[in-house]
């Protein structure tokens, strides 16, 4: 593996500290490097991999499609994208999609919708968005824009301007920065990156409520606790409510680069037209068979079901590590999306669980995050808790 590893220091661009592991291959919850080592994997490429690696009817799926047509251009209709785009209308409860490559990419159309909406309706081109601390949206400049984080930020500024700052979960600190100019308020159901800190459900109805009010549009990032991750298939669900935009990417192609942002009928009667928008490869026939399937295998797998038992499993185990262990210090998070919070940095932690062979990851600093893939078991959990706690007890 050092020969590879070397040569990528030197081929590619240093913005990742990487692990010092060559992957090769997957199969179901586990990974293999490239000497044939095994690990459990709790971090599923970031909430990506939802149904495990080699799931044969996935992956003959893309070998089909491969097979018919990869790539055609968005002036043209074609059946995987339609079909794609039918099946996460239902799931979503939205009307129209949009189909992009990343994540990024769907926040910077979610973003162009709700600017252009507010355009016309008065004709002025100042307004603006608020969007919470400690929020992570993307790397792109309109994305990076909405992202509360000074550090990620600074350095690539002047941003798109117009945005406001709030405190996620407290609504006076929201109503601060309403004026109106306001035309958006853009938030992750459940804040990944930030450190698995859920929206209370009080505070995500008063947005709504103060939206609905003031014709303000609610944006919702579900890229992360999206597409089943929390127990439903958007986490909103749990809210009772429903975005006015909603973002959605990692596990909804579970693999192949996609993602979309999706809006209301009403939202997109008025904002992005023809000509305003647009996509070479977004939503390809290749990425959109992908994505067809995949909807077609959560129902076929009751991968909700399994969200909301092994989650609830997981989470009590949890808990007790954070009985038994005084370096943890909260636990936070809903079905496969949890997160415990030490008080130590948790970097070492994590490199020690690498070499017993379980792959975690960080949310922050201080902040080890569970998002594994979402057909985990009971015993894969087991499995997990037991390899842990040998990187903690010593
Ligand atoms: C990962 C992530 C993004 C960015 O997605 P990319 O595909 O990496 O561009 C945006 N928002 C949230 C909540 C994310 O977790």
């Amino acid at each position: 593996m050092e020969k590879y590893i070397l040569e990528a220091e030197e081929a590619l661009l240093h913005t990742y500290n990487r692990f010092q592991i060559v992957l090769d291959k997957g199969e179901g919850v586990y990974l293999y490097d490239l000497n044939g080592k095994k690990y459990l994997d709790f971090v599923a490429g970031i909430a990506v991999f939802a149904l495990g690696y080699q799931n044969q009817e996935y992956n003959n799926a893309l070998k089909n499609q491969i097979d018919k047509l990869i790539h055609t251009s968005n002036y043209y209709y074609n059946v995987p994208a339609i079909e794609a785009a039918m099946k996460l209308k239902k799931a979503s409860g939205l009307d129209r999609v949009f189909f992009t490559n990343s994540g990024a990419e769907a926040m910077e159309g979610a973003i162009k919708a709700a600017r252009k909406y507010a355009y016309l309706k008065d004709g002025k081109k100042d307004h603006e968005i608020i969007a919470m601390e400690h929020s992570f949206h993307g790397r792109t400049m309109g994305a990076l824009s909405v992202t509360g984080n000074v550090k990620y930020r600074e350095p690539f500024e002047p941003l798109i301007g117009h945005i406001r700052f709030a405190t996620m979960n407290d609504f006076s600190s929201v109503l601060k920065q309403v004026n109106d100019k306001t035309c958006a308020i853009v938030l992750e159901t459940v804040q990944g990156e930030g450190g698995i800190h859920p929206a209370d459900y009080g505070f995500l109805k008063q947005i709504r409520e103060l939206c609905d009010k003031q014709d303000i549009l609610l944006i919702l990032d579900e890229i992360q606790c999206g597409m089943g991750r929390c127990g439903t298939m958007f986490a909103y669900e749990q809210y009772e409510i429903v975005p006015d935009i909603m973002t959605t990417a990692k596990a909804l192609g579970c693999g192949v680069p996609v993602g979309a942002f999706l809006m209301k009928e009403a939202v997109a009667q008025s904002s992005l037209t023809s000509g305003d928008h647009g996509s070479t490869y977004g939503g390809n026939p290749l990425v959109c068979a992908g994505v067809s399937k995949v909807f077609d295998l959560f129902e076929s797998q009751d991968v909700l079901h399994n969200v909301k038992e092994v989650g609830a499993y997981l989470s009590k185990k949890l808990d007790d590590l954070m009985e038994k262990y005084d370096i943890i210090k909260f636990h936070r998070g809903i079905g496969l999306m949890q997160g415990l919070e030490f008080d130590i940095p948790v970097g070492e932690i994590i490199q020690k669980a690498l070499s017993k062979g379980l792959i975690l990851i960080n949310a922050g600093p201080n902040i080890i995050r569970f998002v594994p893939p979402l057909i985990i078991q009971k015993k894969h959990v087991d499995e997990m808790i037991e390899l842990f706690e040998q990187c903690l007890s010593n």
